[in-house]
Order: C-alpha cells, then sequence, then structure tokens
C-alpha cells in the first residue's frame, strides 16, 4: 500500500531524519531535501538531554541494529539537577526522574552527542538525503505538491513535510501568520575536552546529572558528555558499516544572560567570532571560582557559538492537506527544558504512524497535526517556564545572601 507513496521531507534535522527512517522501515518512498553542503556543516551544538520520548520514537523509527548504536553510545545516565553558587557552594539539588535500566527506552533520561546522534540518523540514508537542496517554497494541487529549490529547480511529492528547523521556508507558506518571539535570552555555548587535568577541576556536583551555576545576572548550565562506549568503537561492534566520527568525552557549557547583561553588546556577539564569544564567556564568570573559570579557559575556543533563544506562539487550528510541519518548524522552544529535541524525535515518529496507517492521507495528517499541536505547545509553555526558573534561580544567590548576612535587629529579613 505505501509502495506508491512519495514523502518529501525538508530538512536533514534530528526530526526529519527520524521520519525518513521510520518511513524507509516501512516501505514509504522518502527523499529529504536538506539547505547544508553536508551533514556537519554548521555547530548546532553538543550535548542532547533525551529522554523517554526520544528514546521511544527512536526504537520506533530506526532498524534495530541503529537503535543499539544510539544506546551504546549515549552518555551515561545522571540522576540529579544541582544549582550551585559561582563559588560552588551548593544552592540547591534535585531529582530529575528515574535512572531505571539505561537499556530500557521507556525510563531513558541521559546525554547525547548531537553529532553522533545525526551519523546514526543518516546511516543508511545516504541515496535519500539530498545537501544543497533549500527548500524556497511550494505549490500543491489536488494530486500532490511541487516543490521550489533556491536554485530554481522542482520536485514533485505526494505528501511535503517541512522539517526545516526554526526559520522553517514551508511554515512561511503554509501558515504566513505563526509568530516566533525572540525572548531576549542569550547564550554561548562552549566545549571543553576532558583529560586528566580538566577533569580534576570538574566539581563533584558535575558528575551526577546537569548542574546550574547561578551568578547574578548571568547563568551556566553544565553538563558532561562520557560515552558508554566510544562512537567508533561502538560502530565497530554493533554496524561496522556506519561511520562515526571520533569522539572524546567532554563538558558542555552554557553561559546565558539576557541580551543587555552580557559584556558586550548584542549586536556586536551576533557577528562575533568564536574567540570573541569565548573571551566574552570568560569574562562573564571572572568573579567566580578559579576552578569555573580554568574549565572555560581549557575549551576548545573554535567551537564558541551564540544562540538567540526564540520561541513559537501558539497556532490555533489550521485545516489540513499535503502539507506539514513538525519539530522545531512549528514549536521552536528554548532550549532550558531540554525538550525541543524529544518533541521533534516524536513529533516523527506520530506523523510516521499516521502517514502508512491507511489511505485517507489527509484526514490522518489533520489527526497527527491536533494531537502534535497539545503536545507541542505544551512543551513550548514548559519551556517558557524553565527559562523563567533558570532566571529564579539565578536569583537564588541574592536570596541565600539575604538569608545569610547577619540580620540587623527589627529589619525582620526574607519571609518564606
Ligand atoms: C545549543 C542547543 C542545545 C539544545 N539542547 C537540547 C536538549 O538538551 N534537549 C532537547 O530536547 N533539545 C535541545 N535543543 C533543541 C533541539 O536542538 C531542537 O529542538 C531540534 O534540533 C529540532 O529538531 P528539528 O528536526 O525540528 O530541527 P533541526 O534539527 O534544527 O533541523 C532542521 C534542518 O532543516 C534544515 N533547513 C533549514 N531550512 C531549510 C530549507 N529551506 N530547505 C532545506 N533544509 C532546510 C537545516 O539546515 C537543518 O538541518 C537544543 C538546541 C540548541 C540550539
Amino acid at each position: 500500500m505505501n509502495g506508491s507513496l512519495r514523502v518529501a521531507v525538508a530538512g536533514a534535522g534530528l526530526g526529519g531524519l527520524c521520519l525518513a527512517q521510520g518511513l524507509l522501515r516501512a516501505g514509504v518512498d522518502v527523499a529529504v531535501y536538506e539547505r547544508d553542503a553536508a551533514l556537519d556543516s554548521r555547530r548546532q551544538g553538543y550535548r542532547l538531554h533525551i529522554d523517554a520520548r526520544a528514546a521511544l520514537a527512536l526504537e520506533k523509527c530506526l532498524p534495530p541494529r541503529l537503535f543499539r548504536l544510539f544506546l551504546a553510545t549515549a552518555g551515561r545516565p545522571g540522576s540529579t539537577m544541582t544549582v550551585l553558587s559561582g563559588q560552588l557552594r551548593v544552592l540547591y539539588e534535585t531529582p530529575t526522574g528515574p535512572s531505571g535500566d539505561p537499556d530500557d527506552p521507556a525510563t531513558l533520561s541521559t546525554s547525547v552527542d548531537r553529532r553522533t546522534l545525526r551519523e546514526i540518523l543518516a546511516a543508511g540514508l545516504e541515496q535519500r538525503v539530498h545537501y544543497g537542496h533549500e527548500l524556497a517554497g511550494y505549490e500543491q494541487d489536488p494530486d500532490g505538491v511541487t516543490l521550489r529549490f533556491a536554485d530554481g529547480t522542482t520536485t514533485r511529492a505526494d505528501v511535503l513535510v517541512g522539517a526545516d528547523g526554526v526559520g522553517s521556508a514551508v511554515r512561511r507558506v503554509l501558515l504566513p501568520h505563526a509568530r516566533q518571539v525572540d525572548t531576549g535570552t542569550r547564550i554561548i555555548y562552549g566545549k571543553t575536552p576532558l583529560d586528566d587535568a580538566t577533569r580534576r577541576l570538574i566539581p563533584s556536583a558535575m558528575y551526577d546529572g546537569f548542574t546550574a551555576i547561578v551568578g547574578g545576572h548571568v547563568g551556566l548550565a553544565a553538563g558532561l558528555v562520557e560515552f558508554r562506549r566510544r562512537p567508533v568503537d561502538a560502530a565497530a561492534a554493533i554496524a561496522p558499516d556506519v561511520h562515526l566520527s571520533p569522539s572524546g568525552d567532554y563538558l558542555m557549557w552554557a553561559v546565558s544572560a539576557q541580551r543587555d547583561r552580557l559584556p558586550a553588546f548584542d549586536g556586536n556577539l551576533a557577528e562575533a567570532d568564536p574567540a570573541t564569544l569565548h573571551s566574552v564567556a570568560c569574562r562573564a564568570i571572572r568573579s567566580w571560582h578559579p576552578d569555573l573559570r580554568a574549565l572555560l579557559s581549557a575549551a576548545a575556543v573554535q567551537e564558541t557559538f551564540l544562540i538567540r533563544v526564540r520561541s513559537s506562539q501558539r497556532v490555533p487550528a489550521w485545516i489540513p492537506s499535503r502539507v506539514t510541519l513538525l519539530g522545531d518548524a512549528i514549536h521552536t522552544m528554548s532550549p532550558a527544558g531540554g525538550s525541543g529535541a524529544n518533541t521533534a524525535l516524536m513529533d516523527a515518529a506520530h506523523l510516521c504512524d499516521a502517514l502508512t496507517s491507511g489511505s485517507d492521507l489527509v484526514a490522518l495528517i489533520g489527526e497527527y497535526e491536533e494531537r502534535m499541536r497539545d503536545y507541542g505547545f505544551a512543551a513550548v509553555e514548559a519551556s517558557r517556564q524553565a527559562e523563567a526558573e533558570t532566571a529564579r534561580r539565578r536569583n537564588l544567590l541574592w536570596l541565600w545572601v539575604v538569608d545569610h548576612l547577619p540580620k540587623r535587629r527589627g529589619t525582620g529579613g526574607r519571609t518564606h
């Protein structure tokens, strides 16, 4: 039944590749069109927090040996979220969820390396992914969709899926009224490779999960990626034909602040090269504990990059058609909640189900969209709250100081 269905996916990001894997497994003729010249042309981040939403989606869409490779290359699971002061005093600790069987997708909560995950997702799709193909627009007719690319070429498909991320060209045509807001937060991401010297600098609290370090107007989020098995070794043992780039363990760090609170102007930052961004990040924490400063100084400087945080506004229901969206293309969210990738992968699995479970495609796409709008925009809202909570935690430091200052008689202090 699916043999004759042709699905075009715009975007070879996490969601687009996962959908392509699932459709291919189900016998659907799928083609992915990616703007970038290659899988790793751009910096897109290093560490991703992955939970059961993503793991169950990957289990559904990936061939079993690629799913085993994903599990083998995941990070050591962590179980705690710790808030530290810039001087490494523990301010707050909270459990982050089940740390059950690391091979059980239903309880997985771990970190993965984004490049490794994308390489696994792209494995076996070599003939299906067309790099250097930027979608410029499309036209729908009763029989299908004509895709137009920036180089003037066109192609036809029965269904078009916009998995083309935050600036989605598909969304611009399908839902021109959809809006994203700039939350004002700027994040400088960096990566410090782990060796004997840098491991000695890592506070013990960072070894079991995610750490937020607060210093008034600036925050630093940090998470280790310690591969359960090195990607190259895991591929050699589980899927020798799959190429995974070599990667060692590292610390991902992210210095965040409102745009006017980083020690440089936003205009400069948006244009800044990695060395400038790295120096801004180091200056932002210049009064913090020497170990934290040393960890940032030891970063792989050329890997530093900036993101401007954007968040989608809820879009009311629209009339379903042969063109649909998944992931950041419809529900962009702050990385604060660690949910964007999880939600994009979940969309991919649900949409794969919809496109392979009957012949009334438009009705099935409509059911997928109805469900996706509910959990997708709920995740956007949760990430907004997580970002607000991050800002509140930065102030925890000041609350802590207020609580521990010797109180003058009659002034009362903070009440709980
Ligand atoms: C630094 C950082 C850290 C993050 N950490 C986490 C985390 O810990 N956990 C989590 O769940 N989420 C996290 N996220 C969010 C997560 O990365 C995204 O939500 C996720 O990548 C969305 O997947 P996607 O497939 O929708 O889009 P993307 O992965 O962004 O893929 C979109 C693809 O479309 C391509 N494209 C764009 N325009 C076109 C076009 N016109 N034609 C063809 N191709 C096009 C792009 O080049 C890209 O390859 C983080 C994000 C960032 C930036």
